[in-house]
């Protein structure tokens, strides 16, 4: 099932990136739309193939959302998107999916780590914002790495919530790698909740160095679930015939 939606906002904050606010309709009436932070949902513009986007704003009274796009420089969605997409032009949405949200209730769960690596920033603006929002105290802290300073387009965002939240630190990374950055600077890791965001390639490449860290699967939140199946359920028959 799909739903309408206009464009009522887009920025373009680095070449290849547009951020847009999206405003659910019923025929010209707006709607509320039902989501918890750090979901996905699939977008259809104009005659492009639906794609899925994550949410980047916690959920307002209004309904709107926002979503962050990439042009990957192919011509899919992601181009259409940055380089031609309008304020005013009506869109389709899906339900609300993905498992990587909060803790209900959020009070006395572990702190929380997310680490992301390029677009990967979008569920984490979300969910940051749902948590600040509330006055919780819990520890978030928040890692993004990308490969130019361009990407950070969110640097000074993250910024402003650091000076007025003591609970929220923020630590962006150029170059480099985002994980070992981390696992550099974080004590008891074993010991939170992590929140993993970005390419596929990134969760391939951070589930066995966070399983080795000693932190357990059901502490591991991610929108790539396939993975994560994929790669517990391998490393079980590794185990059983390593035991035959
Ligand atoms: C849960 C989830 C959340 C996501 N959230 C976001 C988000 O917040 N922001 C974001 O920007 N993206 C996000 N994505 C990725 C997004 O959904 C798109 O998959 C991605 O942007 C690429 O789609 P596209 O149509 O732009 O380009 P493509 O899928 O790359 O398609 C473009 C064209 O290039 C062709 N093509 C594809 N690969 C190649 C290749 N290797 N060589 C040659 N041609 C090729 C295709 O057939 C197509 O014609 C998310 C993905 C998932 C699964």
């Amino acid at each position: 099932m799909m739903f309408d939606a206009e464009i009522i906002h887009i920025d373009r904050p680095a070449k290849n990136i547009a951020v847009l606010t999206l405003r659910p309709l019923t025929g010209k009436q707006p709607v509320p739309f039902s989501y918890r932070a750090g979901q996905y949902t699939d977008v259809s513009f104009n005659t492009c193939p639906p794609r899925p986007y994550s949410i980047a704003s916690a959920p307002q009274a209004s309904g709107a959302f926002e979503i962050h796009v990439k042009d990957n420089e192919r011509g899919g969605t992601g181009s259409y998107v940055v380089q031609q997409a309008q304020i005013g032009e009506k869109v389709r949405f899906g339900p609300a999916r993905g498992t990587a949200v909060l803790a209900e209730p959020l009070a006395g769960s572990l702190p929380i780590l997310f680490l992301a690596r390029g677009m990967g920033i979008a569920p984490f603006k979300a969910l940051t914002e749902a948590v600040l929002r509330e006055n919780y105290s819990l520890p978030l802290h928040l890692y993004w790495g990308a490969a130019s300073e361009e990407v950070l387009y969110l640097r000074s965002y993250f910024e402003q919530m650091e000076k007025e939240h003591p609970s929220f630190s923020f630590s962006p990374l150029v170059g480099g790698d985002v994980l070992d950055f981390a696992f550099a600077n974080e004590r008891d890791i074993d010991k939170k909740q992590i929140f993993i965001s970005g390419a596929g390639s990134f969760i391939e490449q951070a589930l066995p160095l966070l399983l080795a860290q000693g932190i357990s699967p059901g502490n591991i939140k991610t929108d790539h679930t396939d993975i994560v199946d994929r790669y517990i359920f391998q490393n079980a028959i590794q185990k059983e015939c390593k035991g035959a």
